[in-house]
């Protein structure tokens, strides 16, 4: 689309939100149903897609993209009518008398950029909560996963005004465009160096921004972990989307007492999930696109392999890996690793495995595997993470009850359930007050009302 249609795509949803339409409760929970709705009836192209894209195993796309996103409507519908409506405070004795009140609005027109690892969810999950809010969309899926940004306009289009939601398709380039046009709000999931280039845009036009980036998550086994089932989960975290997901775990600190043991057990697990042979495993990713597949094998060939390490550039196969060995100096724990390979690290005590992780940036996602209460919740109080899981991995996201979000470099704000509506809502703080009776202790004359006024601050 041309700058010019784009200004013009943008006035036509402000005009369509001036009218009122978009903020009606009856008019969001349609809008939402119909979300659903077509959804349900895309899923065999969203998972043809998504197998296109990069081999995504069709139950991964129902449990990750689909499921999750249907999950999130039933749950806003079930919730938006006493989200929606404007809350009672207490009031202030100051301003006796009065009643206070906060009323959600929403922010207006908003532009969802979109990452390429969960594409479909990672764009319609925003939209979902735009939606619930009352307002309109501009959606910027990836341009990586051409099949699913392709499925996602087709759904958009066939179903709603592009005057309520609609869907630019593109590169940097585009986003770069529309960072320049004048949303009310902007939502962005992807990197945190882009993050920080949105965040910019925003702020030169002071627009709320939610910044959903990315990190090293690490994963901390001590000895006390019931081993078996700590790999386990570790193993269904780190290679679910070949590992491409944003709170993967990145790597792991295992106390030195349980690295020989849990390295065999993660190995024992890598076999049993995906066979002797991944390449010929329905249920494992390909990584995204060439560019990354070559990132990763640089990372592989400069890492000692424990286990895995296969790898075929055709298919952009990157076996389930493990490495061993790894200093904190190598490149591989210097950024995000963002694919199938996993490096284990000893540490002796945990106070010193602590220091390791409170060093760096605050991760996107922290997990601890213990069995010991006390170190579980020293490890919740001394970290700060945008989310953590006590003995599991990534689990955290699936509860709309609990906002998903980063913090410092790997984000700002946070969506799910009411976080969502909250997302894509000012609260508005409304205080009313009848005419009768007038209370003038506020108005000049002041002569000797300052006693009474320190009083009254005495009082509260
Ligand atoms: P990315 O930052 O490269 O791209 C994200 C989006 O930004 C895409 O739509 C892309 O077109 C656009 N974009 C790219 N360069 C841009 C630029 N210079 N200016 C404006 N827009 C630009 O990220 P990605 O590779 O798609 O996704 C991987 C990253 O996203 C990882 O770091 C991962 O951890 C993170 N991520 C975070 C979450 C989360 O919920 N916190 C979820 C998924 C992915």
């Amino acid at each position: 689309m041309t700058t010019i249609a784009l200004v013009q795509a943008l006035q036509q949803q402000k005009a369509f939100f001036a009218t009122g339409k978009t903020r009606e409760l009856a008019f969001r929970k349609d809008m939402l149903q119909r979300l659903a709705t077509a959804i349900a009836q895309e899923e065999e192209s969203i998972t043809q897609a998504l197998a296109e894209d990069f081999h995504k195993p069709a139950f991964e796309t129902y449990a990750t993209e689909i499921a999750i996103v249907l999950s999130e409507i039933k749950f806003i519908l079930k919730h938006l009518d006493k989200w929606a409506r404007p809350r009672k405070v207490k009031s202030s004795f100051l301003n006796f008398p009065s009643k206070d009140y906060i009323y959600p609005e929403p922010y207006g027109i908003s532009l969802v950029i979109g990452a390429w690892n969960y594409p479909f969810q990672l764009t319609l999950s925003p939209l979902i909560g735009s939606m619930a809010a009352g307002g309109c969309t501009f959606l910027k899926p990836s341009e990586l996963t051409p099949a699913t940004s392709q499925v996602i306009a087709h759904l958009v289009e066939k179903h709603f005004p592009a005057e309520y939601v609609m869907v630019v398709q593109g590169g940097p380039e585009v986003s770069q465009e529309l960072l320049q046009l004048s949303f009310d709000k902007i939502f962005f999931t992807g990197s945190t160096a882009v993050g920080k280039i949105v965040a910019q845009a925003a702020a030169s036009q002071l627009i709320p921004v939610t910044l959903e980036l990315g990190g090293k998550s690490p994963c901390l086994v001590d000895e006390t972990a019931n081993l078996e089932v700590a790999a386990q989960r570790i193993v269904w975290g780190k290679y679910l989307n070949a590992g491409q997901t944003c709170v993967a775990p990145d790597y792991v600190l295992v106390q030195e007492s349980v690295q020989r043991p849990l390295l065999e057990q993660l190995q024992k697990t890598i076999t049993q999930f995906y066979t002797a042979s991944p390449q010929q495993s329905q249920d494992y990713a390909r990584i995204i696109n060439d560019r990354h597949f070559e990132r990763l094998q640089k990372l592989l060939q400069a890492s000692k392999v424990y286990f895995g390490g296969q790898t075929d550039a055709s298919q952009r196969y990157m076996a389930p890996t493990l490495l061993t060995d790894v200093t904190w100096e190598q490149p591989i724990m210097q950024e995000e690793i963002f694919g199938p390979l996993l490096p284990v690290l000893p540490f002796k005590t945990l106070p010193e495995a602590l220091q390791q992780i409170t060093q760096r940036e605050k991760p996107l996602a922290l997990y601890f595997f213990s069995n010991d209460q006390a170190a579980q919740e020293m490890v919740l109080a001394q970290t700060s993470s945008g989310g953590a899981c006590i003995n599991d991995t990534i689990s955290h996201l699936a509860n709309p009850h609990l906002p998903f979000g980063g913090v410092g470099t790997s984000g700002q704000g946070n969506y799910h359930g009411k976080a969502s509506f909250l997302a894509f809502s000012h609260q508005k703080s409304v205080l009313k007050k009848p005419f009768w009776p007038e209370v003038n202790l506020r108005y000049p004359p002041y002569q000797d009302k300052l006693n009474w006024m320190k009083k009254a601050f005495d009082w509260l």
